[in-house]
């Protein structure tokens, strides 16, 4: 037994020194127990026990390493912490009940009444929800701005400015920042630049490459990959994430082991999903393109896309989503979904199953006509999270849609 552990046991973490992402993805931060199991162990435990009262109290006041409590830590969520540190290249990563957990433990943990914070127009929805409503209740205000306008950048930001937050690829337009020359612009204030790496993940683009100071993700999308647990992640330097994970230990939005267990699985399979998820939509954009019902497409593969030679500089691959606007208004956006068999109508994205939405109505649906015009969410907007069925057929099933309008 003890030379088995001597072997196998225990891998340190330096013996994946150099190895590339698709290693990472499979084999970072898993530390195998003595029963020398090969997947990952999940541990559905709350709590811990120690050998010796003095043994708790060493590590309840710090001086003995270990677990006490799972809303502090588990072992099966931080095997799930290390491996996507690893894949962001963060020093340090905390996992979160779900993305908007991520979103708003960063928040919690960054900002302080009195803060300036400046952030894309085009994030998920519930993230201006978080800036917009209730941060702005706790006295940390926001500007929003254009995504790709950099001057827009520059002159929101104020002496008292302590975070830029944006989301790269945009949903559902795939317009594309630069995030190295807005790191420049908050770094230049003393602000942090927090990027929503959700669409591309580590595997696409890595954010921290780029100067961006924090990484927050929604496990719920690709992490995952098919759509089964909720849960999120936030990634930066040490003592960025100390604070961050003093915010959740004591406000309690931490993931579950189960749902750490599901999304170590996914990660395993992300290398080889992000390639075949980019693969087949630039097909499927390109093929859309040629419809004569289609006006226009938004992929930032396309040659005609405004950032296509930043998306390529910034990113490995353009990711999975894409959408379109149909010739017509939300009556033949609505049949095109309506009239196909296969993919799913539904708002979640990230996912092996294609999946369809009508922005306008759903995602998007709660803005103010001024805002969703801003935002450039029209009622002929269409968005399609491609999934890994059979490109083919992906097509007839748009083609069947195209045909009932
Ligand atoms: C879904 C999503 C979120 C929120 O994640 P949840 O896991 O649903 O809380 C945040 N950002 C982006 C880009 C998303 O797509």
């Amino acid at each position: 037994m003890s030379k088995l552990v001597e072997r196998h046991g225990w891998v340190p973490e330096s013996d994946l020194d150099g190895v590339s992402l698709d290693t990472l993805a499979i084999r970072a931060g898993h530390h195998r127990t003595l029963e020398l199991e090969h997947s990952e162990p999940l541990f559905p435990t709350s709590s811990f026990v120690y050998g010796t009262a003095a043994q708790a109290a060493a590590r309840f006041a710090g001086d003995e390493p270990g677990n006490i409590y799972s809303r502090f830590t588990n072992p099966t969520v931080a095997a799930f912490e290390e491996r996507i540190a690893a894949l962001e290249g963060g020093e340090r990563a905390v996992a979160t009940a779900s993305g908007m957990a991520a979103i708003l433990a960063t928040c919690m943990a960054l900002l302080k009444s009195g803060d300036h914070v400046v952030c894309s127009r085009s994030v998920f929805g519930t993230t201006n929800v978080v800036f917009g409503r209730y941060m702005e209740k706790f006295g940390v205000r926001t500007t929003f701005v254009d995504l790709t306008d950099q001057a827009q950048w520059e002159q929101a930001v104020m002496p008292d400015t302590r975070m830029l937050f944006l989301e790269t690829p945009s949903n559902p337009l795939c317009e594309v920042a630069d995030i190295q020359v807005i790191a420049e612009i908050a770094h230049r204030q003393g602000a942090l630049l927090v990027v929503d790496n959700c669409f591309c993940t580590p595997i696409l683009q890595r954010p921290l490459d780029f100067g961006a100071d924090v990484v927050v993700h929604s496990g719920t999308k690709y992490i995952d990959g098919q759509g089964r647990c909720v849960g999120g992640v936030v990634v930066g330097s040490n003592t960025v994430m100390q604070e961050v994970f003093g915010f959740l230990r004591s406000a309690g939005p931490t993931l579950s082991p189960f749902n750490a267990w599901v999304f170590l699985k996914g990660l395993e399979t992300l290398p080889l999903r992000m390639r075949a998820h980019s693969e087949q939509s630039l097909t499927l954009a390109r093929w859309l393109s040629e419809q004569p019902a289609i006006e226009t497409v938004f992929h930032a593969g396309l040659e005609t896309h405004p950032q296509h030679a930043l998306a390529k500089r910034q990113q490995k691959g353009f990711g999975g989503m894409l959408s379109f606007k149909v010739r017509g208004g939300r009556e033949e956006a609505w049949k095109l979904i309506d009239g196909t068999r296969i993919v799913s109508i539904t708002a979640n994205l990230g996912d092996v199953k294609t999946t369809i939405t009508h922005p306008a109505t759903t995602t998007h649906g709660r803005l103010s006509p001024e805002d969703k015009a801003r935002a450039g969410i029209t009622e002929n907007l269409v968005r399609v999270s491609v999934g890994l069925e059979d490109i083919e057929d992906l097509k007839a099933d748009l083609a069947r849609g195209l045909a009932a309008i």
